[in-house]
């Protein structure tokens, strides 16, 4: 037996036993999980900063200030969230219990990616603890020193069985794939993220596919071009480029190209200084193969800022690429580093068609201070998100569902929204055994009559206040028993 199905077993063991189900103790692990992002800060930006070189209070602001955000969020919920949730009935179902238990998947996996190793990993677990699951973690293994210190630490603070770390690369996470989950939470590419449906189609296991893919950014001529290219540079060049909802291209008018470009690079150097090597937050390329692929990115393309380079560091610089067509190479694949390409288009029109000829976006990005052109982007395209007038803040609402759409993944999370995906939202109606006579009109013979109250007893939606609602019921019971008694008995 490999040491990963060890871990799944116990884990579903665990579950089994109930001890995820009870809400204190749903609240008592996320306040250690916690804990733990508030007592051991000092390892996981050390770690990070080997893993990024991104500086401690970057790894506050960019990683673990929205996670501790999320489990204060389902901590004060919780209660409101896992009740049950009364629905709209029907006049046959008036006097009955009608309502949605959310209730417990079981064993989640969740496999997570490098580039937020932190936030991508633990924010999916804050809905599987908070849902009641047992969950199994696998960090990304390409982000090493992340994932140790996961490894080491977390099972300090949470049960161990019911939420252990598996650590490892390729063949762990497909050993663990070849196990049955009741949900696999999948954050990565594309590519992988096919592997991952392969594997669980096979237990019909469901999945959430948080993947990545191109994210436009139409900028109007008519907008303020200094503050929207002061929002884009910061969207583009956080973690070097290696945000899955980073801006990966511009599409905006020839007219507005030049001016675009002098204000990206005046915000470069006033973020990162003249030389972003040297500035403590400005970060690094995740490893070499990475290096070597977006380097190869810029093949063809014209450098209209940055360019420059550090195989031995995995430092590119942060760089504005002018004049890309839509065969660029650039154009190619998602860019995930610091490589910020301008494609002009004749107008609004030419961008639509342009992201519509492409893959679903994970997120749409326009700025103009025209409102009708703002809906008109949306009424027209798709994307997991569209955000007007800035860059990645939408990441920042639990209320709102964090996700793509087509090729840019399945399903959703962040506050109730991840706490919904990994719980199953159990139908249940509850019916007494009086009032048999209300059931006469679906008994054979299906007689013309039968049918007639059917259609009027099914298709009336019952959309009233609750007083309303109870003086009906009644109303409706001395009706049904009426009809009953003089009809359908006799036809
Ligand atoms: P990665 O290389 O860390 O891979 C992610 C996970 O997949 C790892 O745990 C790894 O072990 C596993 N994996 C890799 N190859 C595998 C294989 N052949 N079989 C089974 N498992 C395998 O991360 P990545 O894919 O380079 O991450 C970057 C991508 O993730 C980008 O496309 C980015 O846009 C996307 N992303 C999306 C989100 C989101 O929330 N939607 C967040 C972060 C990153």
């Amino acid at each position: 037996m490999s040491r990963e199905q060890l871990v799944v077993e116990r884990a579903r063991r665990a579950f089994q036993t109930g001890k995820s189900k009870p809400l204190e103790y749903r609240l008592h692990q996320l306040k250690s999980l916690l804990h733990f992002i508030s007592e051991r800060r000092t390892d996981i930006a050390q770690a990070v900063n080997k893993d990024l070189n991104k500086s401690k209070n970057a790894t506050e602001l960019f990683e673990t200030l929205g996670l501790e955000g999320e489990i204060h969020l389902a901590v004060d919920k919780l209660t409101q969230w896992a009740a049950p949730r009364p629905v709209e009935k029907n006049l046959l179902t008036i006097s009955d219990e009608v309502y949605i238990q959310p209730e417990p998947l079981g064993v989640v996996l969740i496999i997570g990616a490098w580039n937020y190793p932190w936030a991508v990993t633990l924010q999916p677990l804050v809905g599987a603890i908070a849902a009641g699951n047992a969950a199994v973690i696998k960090p990304s293994e390409v982000s090493s020193h992340s994932a140790k210190v996961m490894e080491e630490l977390l099972p300090i603070y949470l049960d161990k069985e019911l939420y252990p770390v598996v650590t490892g690369g390729v063949s762990e996470t497909q050993e663990l794939l070849k196990q049955r989950f009741d949900h696999i939470f999948y954050t990565g590419n594309s590519t992988v993220g096919k592997l991952v449906m392969q594997a669980a189609a096979h237990h019909l296991t469901p999945v959430t596919l948080e993947l990545g893919g191109k994210s436009p950014c139409f900028i109007d001529k008519d907008c303020d071009l200094t503050v929207a290219c002061r929002r884009v540079t910061w969207g583009k060049f956080v973690n070097c480029g290696q945000t899955c909802i980073a801006p990966d291209y511009i599409l905006c008018e020839p007219s507005i190209q030049n001016r675009v470009v002098e204000e990206i690079r005046k915000n470069i150097k006033e973020f990162y200084t003249e030389d972003p090597k040297k500035f403590e937050d400005y970060g690094r390329i995740i490893n070499q193969r990475h290096f070597k692929r977006v380097m190869s990115l810029m093949e063809g393309s014209t450098v209209a800022v940055g360019g420059d380079s550090d195989q031995s560091e995995c430092y590119i610089a942060p760089t504005v690429l002018r004049d890309v067509t839509g065969e660029s190479k650039v154009m190619q694949e998602e860019i995930f580093g610091p490589l910020l390409p301008i494609i002009t288009v004749s107008g609004v029109d030419e961008a639509i068609q342009f992201i519509n000829e492409r893959e679903k976006p994970l997120a749409l990005y326009v700025f103009s201070p025209d409102n009708k052109l703002i809906r008109r982007v949306i009424a027209e395209t798709s994307s997991g998100a569209l955000l007007a007038n800035d860059c990645l803040v939408h990441f920042t609402i639990s209320a709102l569902p964090f996700g793509g759409v087509g090729n840019s993944g399945m399903g959703r999370y962040h506050g109730q929204h991840g706490f919904d995906q990994l719980s199953h939202l159990r139908s249940c109606l509850i019916k007494k055994l009086n009032m048999e006579g209300t059931n006469d009109m679906r008994y054979p013979p299906h007689t013309a009559k039968k049918l007639s109250w059917a259609r009027f007893f099914l298709l009336k939606p019952v959309n009233l206040g609750r007083l309303r609602r109870m003086a009906l019921l009644a109303m409706f019971a001395v009706l049904a028993a009426f009809i009953v008694q003089r009809f359908l008995r006799s036809g």
